[in-house]
C-alpha cells in the first residue's frame, strides 16, 4: 500500500512512502493528505508531496505521478511536488542521497551514530533465537562496541555495513497535537536501528528527520502508527542540534464494524472511486464526516468549509469508522449542490456530454441530444434522483438518446384508444398553448384523459410512458415530455403508432 506519512506546514510537507505492489492513494492517505491540505491552508503555508521512494525494492513506476494526478483529481495538488518543483526540492528522496550520506557521516563523527558490520546470515540467527524463546527479535547492539582499529580493519577489507543510530536511554516526553504528552522509552524496547542501509539509500528514521529540517517543515501530521517512533525520531534531531517540527498523529480510519481498512477489499483505492463515478467533493466529505477535526459531523460539506471548520484541536484520539454503505447518499447530495451552481453545473454538462458520446454514439437520435441545452434539461430534471452522473446513461435512461422501439401492438395490450390518445397528445404539443413544465403539462394530461371513453388516467400514462421511453418505470411522462421536448414526443407517438 501507499501511506502518506506525514505532510504538515506553515512549510507543510507530505511525505509518501512506496510500497511493493500497489503504490496508489487509497481512502486512508486520501484523508492524511487531506488533513496537511486544510491545515496549510488554515494557516498560510505550502502543501508538500514528498516522495519517499528510498527503498528501492518497493519502488513501483508511475506511482510518483499516480500519486499526484489523484490528489489533482481530489481537488488537494500540493503546491510543491516532484512534478511542479519548489524552492526545497529534489522532492524524492531517490534524488536526495548525497543529502542523506553526509548527514549520516555528521552523525558518525560526533558518535550519535556507528557501523555495523553484522551478516545478513547473524542478523537472522538473532531473529530466530528470539523467536524461539518468544521474545520479539531486535539488534543487540553488537557493533556499538567495536574498536576504532577493527572497524578501520574491516573498512580495509571493503566489508558491507550498515549506520545504526545509538538510541539512549531516558527519552523526554512531546506534547503532540493530537495524543497530547506522550513518550516512548525506545532504547528498552529497540535495537539500534538502521539509519543509512548497505546500498547507501537512507531508510525512513533519517530521510524524514533530515528532509523535514532541510524542507523547513513545521508541522507534521500522520498516521498514528507512527506515534511510537516519534520519539526516536526527536532523537535524531536532537544528535544533529536541529529543532524538530511539531507532531500531531492521526486516528485510524477504519470500517463501520472496527475492521482495518484493508487493500485486500480492493475498493478503498482512489482509482477505484474515479472509474465508478464518484464526485471528489462526495469522497472528501465522508471521510471528514466520520472522524473529528469539526465542530460537527453534517453531510454536504464543501472542502472550503471545511477549511472553515477545522481545527486540529478538535481532533480526538478515537478511530474514525467509515460507513461506504453511504457513499451514494453523499455523492447525490454533491451532485444536487453542484447541478444547481451555474458554473459547477456547465462541468457536469460537459461530462455527461462526453459519456452519452461514448455509451451512444452513433445510435444517437439525432445530434442535437448532445447539444448543451438538452443535456443540461436533462441534469435540472433528474437533480436529486441520480447520485452518479453515470446513472444517466444507464439502460433505464436510454430514452434520453436513442429513440426505443415500440409496435402500436404492444400499446394496443394497454389501451384501445391509442389512437385517439396519440393525436390529443400530439395536437397538445403542437398547439400554442403547450406548457413546458411537468407542472402544467400534469394539468394537461389531466384534462386530455377527461375526453377519452374508456381509458383511466393510469392507463394512459402507462401507455405515454411506454411509447416515450420504451420502459415501464422512470420520471413521470410529464417529465420525460419536458426533457425531450415537444418535436422528440411527436415523432415517438407517430412512429410507435405507424409500427
Ligand atoms: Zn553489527
Amino acid at each position: 500500500s501507499c501511506g502518506l506519512l506525514l505532510a504538515g506546514c506553515l512549510h507543510g510537507a507530505l511525505g509518501c512512502r512506496l510500497r511493493r505492489g500497489m503504490c496508489f492513494l487509497h481512502l486512508g492517505g486520501l484523508r492524511t493528505a487531506l488533513y496537511n491540505y486544510i491545515f496549510a491552508r488554515k494557516h498560510q503555508g505550502s502543501f508538500i508531496l514528498r516522495l519517499e521512494d528510498t527503498d528501492q525494492s518497493r519502488v513501483v513506476a508511475g506511482a510518483a505521478e499516480g500519486i499526484e494526478d489523484m490528489l489533482d483529481w481530489a481537488g488537494i495538488p500540493p503546491d510543491e511536488s516532484p512534478h511542479k518543483g519548489g524552492p526545497v526540492g529534489p522532492y524524492q528522496q531517490s534524488h536526495r542521497l548525497e543529502l542523506y550520506k553526509r548527514a549520516s557521516e555528521v552523525l558518525l563523527e560526533n558518535g550519535a551514530a556507528y557501523r555495523c558490520f553484522c551478516t545478513p546470515q547473524r542478523l537472522e540467527l538473532l531473529k530466530k533465537d528470539a523467536l524461539r524463546n518468544r521474545q520479539t527479535p531486535r539488534y543487540d547492539n553488537r557493533c556499538r562496541h567495536l574498536s576504532s582499529e577493527r572497524v578501520a580493519e574491516k573498512l580495509a577489507q571493503g566489508s558491507d555495513y550498515v549506520v545504526r543510530f545509538r538510541l539512549k536511554e531516558g527519552v523526554e516526553p512531546f506534547h503532540d497535537l493530537i495524543y497530547g504528552w506522550s513518550k516512548h522509552d525506545v532504547a528498552t524496547v529497540e535495537g539500534d536501528p538502521v539509519i543509512l542501509k548497505a546500498d547507501g539509500f537512507p531508510t525512513y528514521h533519517l530521510a524524514n528527520v533530515v528532509d523535514d529540517h532541510h524542507m523547513g517543515i513545521s508541522h507534521v501530521l500522520r498516521g498514528t502508527e507512527w506515534l511510537t517512533s516519534t520519539s526516536k525520531h526527536l532523537l535524531i534531531y536532537r544528535a544533529f542540534g536541529w529543532d524538530p517540527p511539531r507532531f500531531g498523529h492521526l486516528p485510524l480510519l477504519l470500517n463501520k464494524d472496527g475492521s482495518k481498512l484493508s487493500k485486500r477489499q480492493g475498493d478503498i483505492f482512489l482509482e477505484h472511486f474515479v472509474q465508478d463515478g464518484c464526485l471528489p467533493q462526495a469522497l472528501l466529505d465522508i471521510i471528514t464526516n466520520c472522524g473529528s477535526g469539526f465542530s460537527g459531523n453534517q453531510m454536504g460539506r464543501t472542502l472550503e468549509e471545511l477549511i472553515l471548520e477545522f481545527d486540529v484541536s478538535r481532533i480526538t484520539t478515537h478511530s474514525a469508522l467509515l460507513d461506504l454503505n453511504k457513499l451514494p447518499e453523499f455523492n447525490r447530495i454533491h451532485l444536487v449542490q453542484q447541478i444547481g451552481d451555474e458554473r459547477l453545473r456547465q462541468k457536469l454538462v460537459m461530462e455527461l456530454q462526453m459519456q452519452v458520446e461514448k455509451v451512444y454514439g452513433d445510435r444517437l437520435v439525432d445530434r442535437e441530444v448532445l447539444e448543451k441545452n438538452y443535456v443540461e434539461r436533462v441534469l435540472l430534471l433528474r437533480k436529486g434522483h441520480i447520485n452518479r452522473l453515470k446513472n444517466l446513461v444507464a439502460p433505464e435512461y436510454s430514452y434520453l438518446w436513442v429513440r426505443p422501439s415500440v409496435s402500436r401492438e404492444q400499446l394496443q395490450t394497454i389501451s384501445a384508444e391509442v389512437d385517439e390518445i396519440g393525436k390529443l397528445v400530439i395536437g397538445l404539443m403542437e398547439g400554442p398553448t403547450a406548457a413546458l413544465t411537468a407542472e402544467g403539462l400534469n394539468e394537461d394530461l389531466r384534462g386530455l384523459q377527461e375526453q377519452m371513453r374508456g381509458t383511466e388516467y393510469s392507463s394512459m400514462m402507462k401507455l405515454l410512458r411506454l411509447a416515450l421511453s420504451g420502459q415501464q418505470h422512470g420520471p413521470s411522462v410529464a417529465e420525460m415530455m419536458v426533457s425531450l421536448g415537444p418535436r422528440e414526443v411527436c415523432e415517438r407517438i407517430k412512429k410507435a403508432l405507424s409500427n
